[in-house]
């Protein structure tokens, strides 16, 4: 299974990811995670991300693109992954669709956690008292100033996927206001439930059940169907008729002559 998660920064995609990972047997790769650990590590990605990422702006396309195509020819994705923080853009969509073409993939599902934006900071202000309580280092974009610039580029760079992936008809959307437990409940639901056909690809024989199902259309089509069937029955009645009368006549024409023939009969005789 391959699936990506989509939602504003503390719509809770990193929690839900843990514990589809875990249901589906699947890897779990966050790139927010990745870049966190290069930054740590110091690598080159990392030294070019650090600055970028604790204001709270998006990591160039190319760069996160490399980090998932190297990734998810890792083993632990050979079951499947669940993507948590990629793709952001729409061009990270499309880089993301052609390498899984590549190798004969396709992503299953996009789920969508909606949150109102009101709780959002609300949200994080509680994860950083708790990540401070319990002695942790503070995410360094775990601040207003660049909450405000992801909450900004997701609005305008990420929330346009999901035009995008309602479009291509793998969007599922589930509120992600409810408590944690049930907002995974919701999540396990959509995905395990038949696909929501996408518009204008219903089959032909479900479309012809479909339209029957209106009383209107109905009604009037049982209509045609008996002014039909009373059609055939007067024109066969007709034809029945035309050859009776038929019939009747020639029986006539053979009495007439039969008189005839016995008349002459008798008086030659
Ligand atoms: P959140 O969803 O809580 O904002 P993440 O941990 O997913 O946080 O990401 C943190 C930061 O890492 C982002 O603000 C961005 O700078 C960078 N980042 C993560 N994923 C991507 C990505 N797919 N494209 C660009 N930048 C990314």
């Amino acid at each position: 299974m391959r699936l990506v998660l989509l939602g504003p920064p503390g719509a809770g995609k990193g929690t839900q990811a843990e514990k589809l990972a875990a249901r589906y047997g699947i890897a779990r790769l966050s790139t927010g995670d990745m870049l966190r650990a290069a930054v740590a590590a110091g690598t080159p990605i990392g030294q070019k991300a650090k600055d970028i990422m604790a204001r709270g702006e998006l990591v160039p396309d190319p760069v996160v693109i490399a980090i998932i195509a190297d990734r998810i020819k890792e083993p632990d994705c050979v079951k499947g992954f669940i993507l948590d923080g990629f793709p952001r853009t729409v061009a990270q969509a499309e880089a993301l669709e052609r390498l899984l073409a590549q190798r004969g993939l396709k992503l299953d599902a996009v789920v969508e956690i909606r949150v109102d934006e009101g709780i959002l900071i609300r949200r994080i202000e509680t994860r950083i008292g708790q990540m401070q309580a319990r002695g942790e280092t503070v995410r360094a974009d775990d601040n207003p100033e660049s909450l405000k610039q992801r909450l900004v580029a997701y609005r305008a760079q990420t929330a346009p996927l999901i035009d995008y992936y309602g479009k291509k008809g793998s969007l599922r959307t589930v509120d992600g206001m409810p408590p944690i437990e049930e907002v995974t409940q919701a999540i396990f639901r959509v995905l395990e439930k038949p696909a929501p056909a996408k518009a204008g690809s219903r089959p032909v024989q479900a479309r012809k059940k479909a339209s029957l199902k209106k009383p209107g259309q109905r009604a009037r089509k049982a209509a045609r169907k008996a002014k039909k069937k009373a059609r055939t029955l007067r024109t066969v009645a007709r034809a029945r008729k035309r050859v009776s009368v038929r019939r009747r006549a020639a029986r006539r024409g053979k009495a007439k002559s039969r008189q005839s023939a016995l008349k002459t009969a008798r008086r030659r005789g």
